[in-house]
């Protein structure tokens, strides 16, 4: 198969569909592969690291859709790209539909086919082209907790891991899945006194095994969740309702009642946050700050260390990938319930239920 790896486009992003690694996996399964000249150029890939991997080089997007079979992304695909896309083409990335009637309409249009990374489902039900993303983001949302507490900042001025003799800070994480887990992580890691609140008892017995009492894991409701804020020097926002909007599980009651200086991380702000005064920042103006309480928000986290979430995005996609252009996409597709679950769209028709729905169109 001829596999396509154009530049993204979207602002400020870094990542790229496949790294030199992933090339050379697809050449030497005996496919060919076209990547747009500095696609990797954010991440430290020159085109010669792709050349040496077996990739050829092409001086533009318009080139890699024209000649690829399966065009292979990171981000949603932007109008100028949806325009090239055409009949029988095989489009992999993330797509994020639901809330993108105008990419919905141009999809159907093109008459490709799109297979989104994060409505794949693995063996027991879990997103695997997702969780990556969650990882990086738990794991980078006490980075940038650490960060808010510092005084330039606006935080109280305190170290998450405190010092021989002063107590470290108190951070509570709201919800334990990838997120959660992967932030409790790190704070254990940096010695700060770790609180898990989920609604989910075998989430519970599982991050009480797994941390063995090095975090407290907590069953979430009204009362204790306003006990574990109200006394938080740092909170992570990281709980899922699958397919909904994050509930506003901290109200402005509570962040004004908090400890001044206190800080908030909203990992969950693409699902619209889970504190009620969250709104999305962006990695240019990440924080702001409401009632004395630093508020981190951003929206694209993974962004950011777009070299780490690339090498973590193709760890899970390279699979897909070489099942899309070994078997075809019919017979890969067919073979796997749950990569089927990632066909969003196809011969100008939806296929995701959700999308469907979200838009009223025939499904
Ligand atoms: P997950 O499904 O693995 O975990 C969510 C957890 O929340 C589950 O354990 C669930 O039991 C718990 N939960 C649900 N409702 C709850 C409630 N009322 N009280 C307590 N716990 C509750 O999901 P995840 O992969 O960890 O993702 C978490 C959030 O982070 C999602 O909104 C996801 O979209 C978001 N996310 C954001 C970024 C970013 O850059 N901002 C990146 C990756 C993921």
């Amino acid at each position: 198969m001829i596999i396509g790896v154009p530049k993204e486009i979207k602002n400020h992003e870094y990542r790229v569909g496949m790294v030199p690694a992933s090339v050379r996996e697809l050449v030497s399964h005996g496919h060919t592969v076209y990547v747009e000249t500095k696609a990797g150029a954010g991440i430290g890939f020159s085109d010669n690291d792709y050349i040496k991997a077996g990739a050829s080089i092409l001086g533009s997007a318009e080139e890699v859709f024209a000649t690829a079979e399966m065009i292979v992304k990171v981000k949603e695909p932007q109008a100028v790209e949806r325009a090239m896309l055409r009949e029988g083409q095989i489009l992999f990335t993330y797509l994020h539909l639901a809330p993108d009637f105008p990419q919905t309409e141009d999809l159907i249009k093109s008459k490709a086919i799109c297979i989104a990374y994060e409505t794949v489902t693995d063996a027991k039900g879990r997103l695997p082209l997702l969780a990556p993303m969650s990882e990086v983001a738990g794991r980078m949302s006490i980075q940038a907790g650490a960060q808010a507490l510092e005084k330039s900042h606006g935080g109280a001025g305190v170290l998450l891991g405190g010092v021989p003799g002063v107590e470290p800070a108190k951070i509570v994480v709201l919800g334990g899945g990838v997120v959660g887990s992967n932030a409790a992580r790190m704070a254990v890691g940096l010695r700060a006194d770790v609180t898990i609140l989920d609604r989910n008892i075998d989430t519970l017995r599982a991050l009480d095994e797994e941390f063995e009492g090095k975090a407290k894991v907590v069953y979430s409701t009204e009362e204790t969740l306003e006990r574990h804020v109200l006394n938080a020097d740092l909170v992570i926002g990281a709980v899922l309702i699958p397919g909904a909007a994050a509930p506003k599980l901290v109200n402005k009651n509570h962040i004004k009642n908090m400890k001044p200086g206190a800080a908030v991380v909203d990992v969950a702000i693409d699902q619209g946050g889970c504190f009620e005064t969250s709104h999305a920042t962006t990695h240019a103006e990440p924080t702001y700050i409401v009632d004395d309480v630093v508020h981190y928000c951003v929206a694209n986290m993974p962004g950011a260390v777009a070299r780490t979430s690339t090498f973590a995005l193709n760890n899970a996609t390279l699979p897909y990938i070489v099942k899309l252009a070994n078997k075809g996409y019919r017979e890969a597709l067919l073979d796997d319930r749950g990569f089927l679950g990632g066909l969003n769209v196809i011969d100008g028709k939806v296929t995701c239920k959700e999308v469907a729905e979200a838009f009223d169109l025939e499904f």
